[in-house]
Parts: C-alpha cells; structure tokens; sequence
C-alpha cells in the first residue's frame, strides 16, 4: 500500500535553472504513472528527488502521509532502475540480487531463499553464477530488475529502462514489466519518451514540458482526443 502525494514540488539546480516547477500530484495505490516528455523538460529530476538522490527545492512528497524530503534514500520505501542497469560488474548476478537485502543484514537463508524466488519470477534462475559482462542487455535488464524487486519496496521508479535494448526485446520486457506490476500491484512510476510504452503501459500519464506539467490522463485522454 503506497499512496503517493506530490505539492508544489519545485528543483533550482542553481539561480538559472529551474528544472521542475510547481510539481502536483496524487498517485493511487497500485497505480502506474507514466512521465513522458521531450528531453530536458525534468523527468529525471523529478524521479530522482522521490529516489532521494536529488534534493527538493520546495515543496511537500509524502509517502501514505508520511513526509519523505528528509529522508535519507536508503530509508525510504523505493526501488529504481536506471537505464544504464547499474550493476555491479564484479559480483555475480546471485550477489548482485543479494546485496541489498545483505545491505539490511537479513539472514542468509532469507537471503537465499529471496533471491531464488525472484530469480524464478524473471527467469534467470540459470545466469546467477554470471557476472553482468557475461550477460546479454535483456538479461542484464531483467537483473536490474530483480535488484528492485528483490527489496519488496511500496513503491517503484523506473527511468527509460528499456532504451537501450533493441526494438524487440524492448516489445518483450514492456508486457514483461506490465504482468510484473499486476502481480506485485507496487505504486510505479515510469519515465519514457516512448509513446508505444507510455500507450500500453500507464494507468495515467503525466505530460511534461519546460519543468511544468501539461496534461494528466489516462492513455486514451492523452493521445486519443478528437
Ligand atoms: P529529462 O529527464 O526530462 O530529460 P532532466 O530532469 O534530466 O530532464 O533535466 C531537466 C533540466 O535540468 C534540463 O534543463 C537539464 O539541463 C537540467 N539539469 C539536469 N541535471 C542538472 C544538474 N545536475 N545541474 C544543472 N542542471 C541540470
Ligand atoms: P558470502 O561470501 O558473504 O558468504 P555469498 O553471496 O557468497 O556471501 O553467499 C551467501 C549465501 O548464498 C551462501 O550460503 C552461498 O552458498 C549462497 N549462494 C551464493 N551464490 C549462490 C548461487 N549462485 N546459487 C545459490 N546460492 C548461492
């Protein structure tokens, strides 16, 4: 259960660049919010200041009522996945599910027994033995993945994590990711530029340009008006 609120959310990277402006919004629970928009216009950032990893200018996020500016990102209830993976290149693809949960000094047959299920839920259960090197870009995907899983966190962050594979693996991981979030129903959200993505895979998009949010609708209010 994670109900997301955003007030009045500004970014001031410095005195000339305002990135985000006057962010509002309320996420259900459960749903899948899409942020689409041309490059520049603050996705990312947006995205970053709900992980922790950037700072909020002003404004108000709360997590089910509970105010999360200050929070540091690893006490905060969220997993990211980052375009680029950002996977551990020397550890195994095992070690690479586990770290986090070693990270919270969960005991090792926990840890185990965790990795496992969630290695079977994407089906790399063969490659934990691998390092990431050793491991095509859907696979390497699908570990990334399994990492945020892994941490069972209410809520999920995803910026253009399939941009890098190719069209159809791309076709693949996005129904991929959609029977993921119907089976584990955690409130995401998922930056795109891609129309495809943000068509079939948003309970609501959110449309951004130059900091500010333009529209907000579900797929057929945003891209099939009359
Ligand atoms: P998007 O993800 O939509 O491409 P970003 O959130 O990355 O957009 O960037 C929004 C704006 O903030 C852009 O003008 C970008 O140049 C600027 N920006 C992003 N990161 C930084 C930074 N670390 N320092 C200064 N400006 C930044
Ligand atoms: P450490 O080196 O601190 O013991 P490891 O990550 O190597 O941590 O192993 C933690 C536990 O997970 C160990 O019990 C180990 O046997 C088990 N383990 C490590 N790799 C695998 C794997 N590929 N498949 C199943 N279990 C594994």
């Amino acid at each position: 259960m994670a109900e997301i609120k955003l007030k009045h959310i500004y970014k001031d990277y410095n005195q000339d660049v305002r990135a985000v402006s006057d962010f509002n919004l309320d996420i259900h629970d459960g749903e899948f919010i899409v942020l689409v928009g041309p490059s520049g216009c603050g996705k990312s950032t947006t995205l970053r200041m709900i992980a922790g990893l950037e700072d909020i200018s002003s404004g108000e996020f709360l997590i089910d009522g509970l105010l999360q500016n200050d929070l540091h990102p690893k006490d905060r209830d969220i997993a990211m996945v980052f375009q680029n993976y950002a996977l551990y290149p020397t550890m195994t693809v095992y070690e690479n599910l586990a770290f986090g949960l070693k990270m919270r000094q969960e005991k090792s047959a926990t840890i185990q027994a965790r990795v496992k299920e969630v290695a079977n839920i994407l089906g790399i259960e063969d490659l934990l033995d691998r390092k990431p090197a050793e491991l095509s870009g859907g696979q390497r995907q699908r570990v990334a993945l399994g990492r945020a899983i892994v941490r069972e966190a209410k809520v999920f962050l995803m910026d253009e994590p399939l941009s890098n594979l190719d069209a159809k693996l791309r076709f693949h991981m996005r129904s991929e990711i959609s029977k993921l979030h119907r089976r584990l129903k955690a409130t995401t959200i998922y930056v795109t530029h891609d129309q495809t993505e943000a068509m079939s895979m948003a309970s609501r998009i959110v449309v951004m340009n130059q900091g500010l949010i333009q529209q907000i609708g579900t797929p057929k209010e945003i891209y099939l008006k009359p």
